[in-house]
């Protein structure tokens, strides 16, 4: 039996390898050590507005509330890091790397777990299997150092010796007992406070502790509202996500280069171009971004996102675009354009402003706009 699980394991490895993982470790299913961690995370209030996580807190405890019967978990690291970032030009966002490609990461992952459980199901169809890609409740880098593929670093992105932290975390629960792992006990973080010193929204209350509220990550992708004024500054070029924390970080220095064609940039050398996403309806946005990470963030977000950069880069190229931005259907979007034309100042900024502050009806609108002209009085 202990030679069956053994080979099986062997098998797993094998596989996960070819299909291009290139981190795999076993962890026992367990209550994970950090779950009272997240449960103070939580009353802290730095989850923000992703009740998607307290509303399944318990579920959190165990694997089982994610897969009845669990007993070990596959642990697998999946590279995405590709070409090095070019500096973002006048007009232009960054993007963070995960997101560069022409594919959503889920389902390029998910493709690749399917086919693990087909080949699992066809070597034994009575082991429970089901994959998961960060959006179970599963506290995956807690398994993932169980797991022994690394440790959780002062920036709470688990970190491995060899990729540093640009890779996808994936799982594939299992209602087998597999031979585990050593666990990851060591952190090889040290002195280094790079992560800490370098984030732009200070984000971090402490090493390893993220205040959600502030980190330019969830403001630009999870964050439905407005954009806390204090903060646009602090957004810089980041149209979607950031990578600061992990650029900065001397274990990144090494790691894999992702060769799937899913996951390079479009235009290697250039990031994305803001002024034309205000060229975009609904059903251009769709079309170009369905099936790519920003789609998550719909056009509303994506937009607000792209007003608060130009406004941030002052370029007066940018009044256009955030003209239309300004009589753009969605509230959003014509307040953080409002902003923006406020921040680049320009007579035809304010010229945009007060026009449009002869006909706006939405309140919070409105007092964006008279924000924007009460600096220029
Ligand atoms: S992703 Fe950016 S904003 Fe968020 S914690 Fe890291 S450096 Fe700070
Ligand atoms: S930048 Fe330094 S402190 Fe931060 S995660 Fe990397 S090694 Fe740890």
């Amino acid at each position: 039996m202990e030679d069956d699980a053994a080979e099986l394991k062997r098998w797993l490895r094998e596989r996960a390898q070819q299909l291009g993982f290139h981190l795999f470790g076993v962890a026992p299913a367990v209550t994970p050590t950090g779950y009272h961690r997240l449960v103070e995370w939580i009353e802290a209030g730095y989850a923000a507005e992703m009740d998607y996580i307290p509303a399944r807190l318990s579920a959190y405890q165990h694997p089982d509330g994610v897969m009845d019967g669990t007993r070990s978990l596959v642990m697998l690291g999946f590279p995405y890091r590709t070409v090095e970032p070019p500096p973002a030009d006048a007009l232009e966002g960054r993007v963070a790397r995960y997101a560069w490609g022409t594919a959503d990461y889920h389902d390029l992952i998910h493709r690749r777990l399917k086919q693990l459980k087909r080949e699992l199901a066809a070597r034994d169809a009575s082991i429970g299997v089901r994959g998961v890609v960060d959006s179970a409740p599963l506290m995956e880098r807690e398994f993932a150092q169980l797991a022994g593929l690394g440790w959780t670093g002062k920036n709470t992105l688990l970190l491995n010796k060899l990729e540093g932290s640009y890779f996808f975390l994936a799982c594939l629960l299992l209602g087998v007992d597999l031979p585990a792992d050593p666990a990851h006990h060591s952190d090889h973080c040290g002195t280094c406070t790079r992560c800490l010193d370098a984030c732009p929204t200070d984000a971090f209350v402490a090493a390893g502790v993220l205040d959600s509220r502030r980190c330019i990550s969830y403001l630009t992708i999870e964050h439905r509202g407005p954009i806390p004024r204090e903060l646009r500054p602090q957004m810089q070029d980041w149209v979607f996500g950031c990578d600061v924390c992990q650029d900065v970080c001397p274990w990144n220095r090494r790691g894999s280069v992702a060769n799937d064609p899913a996951l390079q940039p479009p235009v290697p050398d250039q990031q994305l171009d803001l002024v034309g996403l205000f060229d975009l309806d609904d059903d251009s946005f769709r079309t170009r971004f369905r099936k790519t990470p920003l789609w998550r963030t719909r056009r509303r977000g994506i937009l607000r996102n792209a007003a608060i950069v130009l406004g941030n880069q002052q370029a007066s190229a940018a009044v256009p675009a955030l003209c239309k931005g300004l009589a753009d259907s969605e509230p959003l979007v014509r307040g953080a354009a409002a902003w923006a034309l406020g921040n680049i100042a320009t007579g035809a900024a304010w010229a945009a402003l007060r026009e449009r502050s002869a006909i706006e009806q939405d309140p919070t609108v409105r007092a964006e706009i008279d924000a924007a002209l009460s600096s220029c009085s």
